[in-house]
C-alpha cells in the first residue's frame, strides 16, 4: 500500500469509539470518512456530530476506498465484525479484551494473514503517563532491583449499568480492566516466564460478572506484582506501589500525586525503638534520620497517538506494530488462567 493518507470507518459510536474519533483529530495520517452503529439512536447523534453515517456494516466493507476499520463495540461482537473486515481487504483496529476466547482470536489471526491485512488490538493504557513513570524507575534500577509491583484501580460506582453487566457480553472487571493491567505488566517483562498465579474475582454487587479481582503473579525473576480492580471501594489504595532494593515508589492516582524514596544510608543500621499501639518498634521505626531522600515522579511525555500512527507505519511496511498478536496472545491465555484459578481456588503453576 502506498503511503497516502488512510481513511478510517468507526464502528461503534459509544463511550470508546467517540474519544478514539476524538484522538484521530490529531493524526495526519488518518482521515475519519465516517462511523457505523447498530443503534439508530446513535447513528442520528453521529450525523448530528458532523459525521458521515453507514446504514449497515456491509456499506461499509463493501466500500474499497477505506483502509482501516476500527471496532469499538462491545466485547461479544469483536470476532465477527473483524473478520468480516479483514475478508473484505480492510486492515482493523480492535478494541480490548480482543475476544473471549483464544480460538476466536486464532481465527481472526488466520484470516489476517490469508488476506495479508493488519490487525491490531488497543492497548491504549500502555501510553499512561502513570505507567511509563514506572517503567522508567523499573527499567532504569532507580530504586535498585525492583521485587514488588501493585498496581490497583478502584472506586465506588459498581459496574456501569450496561452490556458490562452480562456474561454473554463479556462483562466484568477482568475483561474490562485486567486485560489492560496484564498487558502493561508483561509488556514490561516481555521476556521473563511466569512461574504462577493466584486470583479472586469478587461477586459483591450480585451481578453475573465480577466486579473486581485481585491476581498475584510470581515471575522467574522473582518479581511480585499484584493487580487489584474493586467498584465498591470508597477510600482507594494507591494505584501504584513498587517496592526495590534500594527504594520504594508510590503514585497515588491519574492525576499523578506521588513521589519515590531512595535509601542512601545503611539498610540495617541500628536505631531507637519507638513507641507503636500498644507495643514498640525498632524494625519499623520510620526514617527521620536523613538516610533516605525523597524524590519527585519523573517526567514522562506520553501521546496515546502514537498507536495511531504506528499503525499506519505498520501498514506501510515502516515500523513493526507496537502492540504485538503475539503479546495479546499472552496476555488472554493468562486471562484465562486467572478465571480457572479463581473458579477452582487454586495456584496456577507455569
Ligand atoms: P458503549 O456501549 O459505550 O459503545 C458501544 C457502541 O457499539 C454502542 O453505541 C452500540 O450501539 C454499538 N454497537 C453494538 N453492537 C454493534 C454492532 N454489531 N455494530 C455496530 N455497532 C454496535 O461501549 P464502550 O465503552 O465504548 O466499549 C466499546 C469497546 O471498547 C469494548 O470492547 C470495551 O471493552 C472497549 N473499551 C476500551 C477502552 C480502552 O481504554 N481501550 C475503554 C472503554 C471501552
Amino acid at each position: 500500500m502506498s503511503n497516502k493518507v488512510k481513511k478510517l470507518v468507526l464502528i461503534g459510536y459509544g463511550g470508546m469509539g467517540t474519544r478514539h474519533l476524538g484522538r484521530l483529530k490529531s493524526v495526519d495520517q488518518i482521515v475519519v470518512d465516517g462511523v457505523y452503529d447498530i443503534d439508530k439512536n446513535k447513528q442520528n447523534e453521529a450525523a448530528k456530530d458532523g459525521y458521515k453515517v453507514y446504514n449497515s456494516f456491509e456499506d461499509v466493507i463493501k466500500n474499497k476506498s477505506i483502509d482501516i476499520v476500527l471496532i469499538a463495540t462491545p466485547n461479544d461482537s469483536h470476532k465477527e465484525l473483524a473478520i468480516k473486515a479483514l475478508k473484505n481487504d480492510k486492515n482493523v483496529i480492535c478494541e480490548k479484551p480482543v475476544t473471549l476466547s483464544i480460538k476466536d482470536f486464532e481465527d481472526i489471526l488466520k484470516i489476517a494473514k490469508m488476506h495479508k491485512k493488519c490487525f491490531m488490538v488497543d492497548q491504549n493504557r500502555r501510553w499512561d503517563e502513570n505507567f511509563n513513570m514506572i517503567k522508567k524507575i523499573y527499567e532504569e534500577h532507580s530504586i535498585g532491583d525492583v521485587y514488588e509491583i501493585r498496581n490497583y484501580v478502584q472506586g465506588s460506582r459498581g459496574i456501569p449499568n450496561d452490556w458490562r453487566q452480562l456474561k454473554s457480553k463479556g462483562g466484568g472487571m477482568v475483561y474490562d480492566w485486567c486485560v489492560h493491567l496484564l498487558d502493561r505488566i508483561l509488556y514490561l517483562n516481555n521476556d521473563v516466564k511466569l512461574k504462577s498465579l493466584y486470583a479472586n474475582l469478587s461477586y459483591s454487587l450480585g451481578h453475573e460478572v465480577d466486579d473486581g479481582f485481585e491476581v498475584t503473579l510470581l515471575f522467574e525473576n522473582d518479581l511480585k506484582v499484584v493487580l487489584g480492580v474493586g467498584t465498591t471501594n470508597f477510600i482507594k489504595l494507591p494505584e501504584w506501589y513498587m517496592v526495590g532494593s534500594l527504594g520504594t515508589m508510590e503514585i497515588e492516582d491519574f492525576e499523578l500525586n506521588g513521589k519515590y524514596v531512595t535509601l542512601e544510608g545503611e539498610l540495617t543500621k541500628d536505631t531507637i525503638p519507638v513507641e507503636a499501639g500498644a507495643g514498640f518498634t525498632k524494625t519499623m521505626a520510620p526514617r527521620n534520620d536523613g538516610s533516605v531522600i525523597e524524590h519527585s515522579l519523573p517526567d514522562v511525555k506520553t501521546d496515546v497517538c502514537d498507536f495511531y500512527r504506528n499503525f499506519v507505519n505498520w501498514i506501510d511496511g515502516k515500523e513493526d506494530p507496537i502492540v504485538k498478536n503475539t503479546e495479546v496472545m499472552r496476555t488472554m491465555n493468562i486471562i484465562n488462567k486467572i478465571f480457572e484459578s479463581a473458579e477452582k481456588n487454586e495456584v496456577i503453576k507455569f
